[in-house]
């Protein structure tokens, strides 16, 4: 088992606080889901849990070893980022691109069996098989989401941390995903989501932090994490939580 965590964590950007306050404990073998507001400050915590962008006080901590402390070849192994705007304009092939998620373990001698398989396997998982030879460019915005999956799976990773990984899917892509996520947390990988879909948030997740204002306003299992106290608190609006055909739903009635 392997713990991120972050100890009153704190940046700030220019004179505005992005966060402050954060202590967070989370596990791997498990989902944890990040919701909140836009510019609630979910992607600048990825960031710092992912070890990309030191806090400006505080820790972030893999294993109780500081992110900052650890060499980024195996912070790479570790910990895979799927982030939210993916710069990805190039003209290559998919499986090309999928390849670069074995670039941390690929040694002097270059690629072997062991990151054929890795990446078969991870193009497999994220369902992009069978467009493995097109280039980038042209696929459309839904299988290009897969592709990055893709990437982030073929480098085994202990961690995956997704910005919004579910935003532009399609329902049955959504779900593919999801399920996904479910299958690589019940072999053990620490996987944390940040998801606008409060329904997918509860349905999905083992646990939801919900994020307002850069500090924590709730942390806890689904069934107790998004009161309609939490949502007004978090989003200004009136909600309530109702139980549908295919799990909790989240109903937003009004601004309030
Ligand atoms: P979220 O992912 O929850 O929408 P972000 O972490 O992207 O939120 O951003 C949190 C806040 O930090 C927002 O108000 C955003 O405008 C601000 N912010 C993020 N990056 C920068 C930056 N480089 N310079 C100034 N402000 C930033
Ligand atoms: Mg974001």
């Amino acid at each position: 088992m392997s713990i991120l965590s972050c100890t009153d964590l704190r940046v700030e950007i220019g004179p505005k606080v992005i966060l402050s306050g954060i202590d967070l404990s989370i596990e791997t073998g498990q989902i944890t889901a990040i919701v909140g507001p836009n510019g609630a400050g979910k992607s600048t915590l990825l960031s710092c849990v992912a070890g990309l962008r030191a806090p400006t006080s505080g820790t972030a901590a893999l294993d109780g070893v500081a992110l900052s402390s650890i060499k980024p070849r195996e912070r790479a192994r570790r910990l895979a980022l799927l982030p939210q705007t993916p710069d990805i304009a190039w003209s290559v092939e998919a499986r090309t691109l999928i390849e670069l998620g074995r670039t941390p373990f690929i040694g002097a001698r270059g690629q072997g069996d062991e990151d054929r398989v890795a990446v078969d396997r991870a193009m497999a998982a994220a369902n992009v098989a069978a467009f493995e030879h097109r280039i980038v460019d042209t696929l459309s915005g839904g299988e290009r989401a897969r592709v990055l999956i893709a990437r982030a799976l073929a480098g085994e990773p202990e961690w995956l941390l997704a910005d919004e990984p579910l935003t532009g899917l399609d329902p049955a892509h959504q779900l593919d995903a999801a399920a996904l996520f479910r299958r690589m947390a019940d072999e053990g990988v620490g996987v944390i989501v940040t998801l606008h879909d409060l329904s997918m948030a509860l349905r999905l997740s083992d646990r939801i932090i919900v994020l307002a204002d850069g500090s924590v306003l709730a942390d806890d299992p689904p069934a107790t994490a998004l009161t309609p106290e939490v949502l007004r608190r978090a989003y200004g609006v009136e909600a309530t939580l109702t139980q549908g055909p295919g799990g909790p739903l989240i109903d937003v009635i009004r601004r309030g």
